[in-house]
């Protein structure tokens, strides 16, 4: 199956380089490549019988083809008239080239053609078909009397080709293709055979078929889900069992520092806080290194587990390092830290990148000396000059937000060091036991006492003045406001001058107040300076670009309200709803939608308005993206799936789990002869698509 398309008949090096574009490389490729849809031509209706109404499928002559003026001048309609025995029907075109078309047209060609069939002036009529010509419509054409299957095309590769292409390699398949799951698997679940599968979905046999791979049931498409999973978990599994005979320092249970900052806590750790607390201390305590994922909702309390938890580390006299994606994060962790940390002797330190040189210098030595013991830093703290004394722990904040190889960099620093994930992005089950399926999972599903769920509301822009006054109201409470402006890298001058004279607008509406910009292209210590007066409670509007999307905490903001909240994603809206109700009060939000908004775009807005919990968002997230764009694609380290669907396929996901991980754990280098063909397998999908898994 590794053979190169080249080799089947017709396959020249032009033809090779357009399927290589479909990235069809080998027999293998192209089995994998599944139709798009499929077409019933196995009992086409006469024309008289096309109903109005419905998306279908007919065969006919074409008689005449001809151009049509419209009212407009400028616009011209191409319409062509088929007919069969029974009657006719017009295919139009509202864009088309004439040329092109009159060449491949012409009277008295053969064609089938599908599309929306509507009644026109009486007529019926089908505009912008996919169409195509039949030479021979016989029995035994691949493309006519039978359900035909229907391929994403590029220009120049068509149909036809395709599908004459893929009958050759699935003819060849029969015979070749290794099933690599064992047969008692392929029973206990109801699994078809692959080759059987393949045939079947290039080439459905039957309209019941056609039924159930329209509705993305068929049993041949299960099969491909199960294995794709499969093999992704088994890999998991396998890395997993790796990790666990890693060696490294175990730390006990912090005795004296632990007991002394929880009585500074001026409030009570949430069952989840302490549960994953004590998830951590287990695992610290533990020669294998630790892999845990934290996961939270935004203002679930999660910085303070990490440093909790880091206590086991620091009394044992080894370095913690707690990586943030932003220097503004960076600062507010490291401020927080300190205070609490000053007292209890540690030596904290903040590591950025537009430090002095000779600061630096500085900084560098006393990491290496150990003097530093807990280190707070962006990227700044993975740069090759940065070496520790003894790294015990790795902390990664809002960890999605970096890709497997910084990861791996810091964790790089030390020796095995453990190594402690968080996230706010909520992520689904099914998106965390692939993405991270290796890892161990602490789950923080209750917020802090008290915490009022945030009001949401979609606004129009005709509202802005009652939303000013409801604004005027709130600071006159004494609270705080955030007023966020996209800033889209593509047009981010344009974009900063809008949050600048929003800034200056809103200056003079609240005069009475002191608004402030802040945003990503100004100097570190303007940034530090204004968070710090916000933070404070000097500033009372806080008009930002998105560098505050993340991690910031000042509890006494109530108000957020997002501009053009049309452009921000889903996990993007929840992360800066986040900002606000972090304390007591209750908190607003406000979508502002300037320009009318896509029809996804709405269903998002609506979804904040709906759900507070970040874990339903991230669902319908899933729904309307997929999980590669939702993870952030390049960042997230996720295989892309050819066939599953995560957010439809959760069952297989978890059955396949169980059996990958219940085989890795009786034979975890897969040396039982039965189980050589899982080997084969593995070896197979993890070189070519998941290659990332060796990378973290
Ligand atoms: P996130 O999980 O989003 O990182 P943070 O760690 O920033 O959340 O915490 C949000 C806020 O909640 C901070 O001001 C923090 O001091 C506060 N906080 C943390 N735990 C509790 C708790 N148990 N009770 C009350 N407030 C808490
Ligand atoms: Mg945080």
């Amino acid at each position: 199956m590794d053979t190169p398309i080249q080799y089947v008949k017709g396959v020249g090096p032009h033809l090779a380089a357009l399927l290589r574009k479909k990235d069809i490389v080998t027999f293998e490729d192209a089995l994998y490549f599944l139709p798009r849809t499929y077409e019933n031509r196995l009992n086409l209706k006469p024309l008289r019988d096309l109903k109005p109404g419905f998306r279908q499928t007919a065969f006919g002559t074409l008689r005449s083809m001809r151009e049509v003026p419209t009212h407009s001048k400028r616009i011209r309609i191409l319409e062509i008239i088929v007919q069969d025995k029974t009657g006719f029907i017009f295919l139009k075109w509202f864009r088309y080239n004439l040329k092109y078309m009159q060449q491949r047209f012409k009277p008295g060609i053969s064609l089938v053609f599908s599309g929306d069939v509507k009644r026109f002036r009486n007529q019926l009529e089908i505009a912008h078909p996919d169409i195509e010509i039949i030479e021979e419509p016989t029995e035994s054409s691949l493309h006519f009397g039978r359900i035909v299957p229907v391929y994403s095309q590029t220009e120049g590769l068509y149909q036809k080709t395709l599908r004459k292409i893929m009958h050759h390699v699935v003819e060849k398949s029969k015979t070749v293709l290794e099933d690599p799951l064992p047969l008692p698997l392929q029973e206990k679940y109801d699994l078809w055979p692959l080759s059987k599968c393949f045939e079947t979905l290039h080439n459905p046999p039957t309209e019941k078929d056609f039924e159930l791979l329209l509705a993305g049931t068929h049993p041949a498409r299960n099969r491909l889900v199960f294995d794709e999973f499969f093999f992704l978990e088994l890999g998991l599994a396998q890395k997993k069992i790796k990790t666990q005979k890693e060696k490294t320092q175990a730390f006990g249970i912090s005795k004296i520092l632990k007991p002394k900052i929880l009585k500074t806590l001026p409030f009570e750790l949430t069952q989840s806080q302490l549960q994953a607390i004590l998830d951590i201390e287990s695992d610290l305590q533990k020669s294998t290194p630790m892999y845990r994922l934290l996961q939270g909702d935004v203002g679930s309390g999660k910085t303070l587990v990490s440093v909790l938890g880091a206590l086991s580390v620091l009394e044992a006299g080894a370095q913690v390092a707690l990586m943030v994606p932003t220097e503004i994060l960076a600062e507010q962790h490291f401020q927080n830290i300190k205070t609490l940390f000053k007292p209890l002797g540690i030596q904290t330190a903040l590591l950025k990148s537009d430090l002095k040189k000779s600061d630096k210098t500085k900084l560098v030595q006393d990491i290496k000396s150990g003097f530093f013991q807990m280190l707070v830093g962006t990227h700044a703290l993975i740069e090759k000059e940065i070496e520790f004394q003894n790294l015990g722990l790795c902390i990664i904040d809002e960890q999605h937000r970096f890709g497997v190889e910084q990861r791996l960099l810091l964790k790089q620093k030390g020796q095995n060091p453990h190594l402690l994930l968080m996230t706010a992005t909520p992520i689904p089950r099914t998106l965390a036991l692939t993405a991270y399926g290796d890892l161990d999972l602490s789950i923080m599903l209750d917020m802090p006492k008290g915490r009022k769920p945030v009001k949401t509301k979609l606004v129009q822009e005709s509202q802005r003045l009652k939303l000013y006054d409801f604004i005027k109201k709130q600071l006159e409470l004494g609270h705080q406001a955030y007023v966020i402006y996209p800033l889209i890298e593509e047009s981010e001058k344009v974009d900063l001058k809008d949050a600048t004279q929003m800034a200056e607008h809103l200056k003079q509406v609240f005069s009475n107040h002191t608004v402030s910009l802040l945003h990503g292209k100004m100097p570190g210590e303007t940034k530090q300076d204004i968070m710090k007066q916000f933070k404070e409670g000097k500033i009372h509007i806080l008009v930002s670009t998105t560098v505050i999307e993340v991690g910031v905490d000042v509890p006494n903001s109530t108000l957020m309200v997002v501009e053009h909240a049309e452009r921000f994603g889903l996990s993007q809206l929840h992360q800066l709803r986040g900002r606000v109700g972090r304390s007591d009060l209750q908190s607003y939000c406000f979508l502002l939608m300037s320009y009318p908004a896509s029809e996804e775009a709405k269903i998002r807005l609506k979804a904040m308005e709906t759900h507070t919990s970040g874990f339903k968002l991230s669902e319908v997230d899933l729904e309307l993206r997929g999980p590669g764009e939702f993870l952030g694609t390049r960042q997230s380290g996720l295989p892309g799936f050819r066939i599953a669907n995560l957010a439809k396929d959760q069952l297989v996901l978890l059955s396949a789990r169980k059996e990958a991980f219940a085989i890795i754990e009786t034979d975890p280098e897969l040396c039982a002869p039965q189980n050589q063909s899982l080997k084969k397998g593995l070896h197979n999908h993890w070189q070519k698509k998941m290659s990332f898994l060796q990378a973290g």
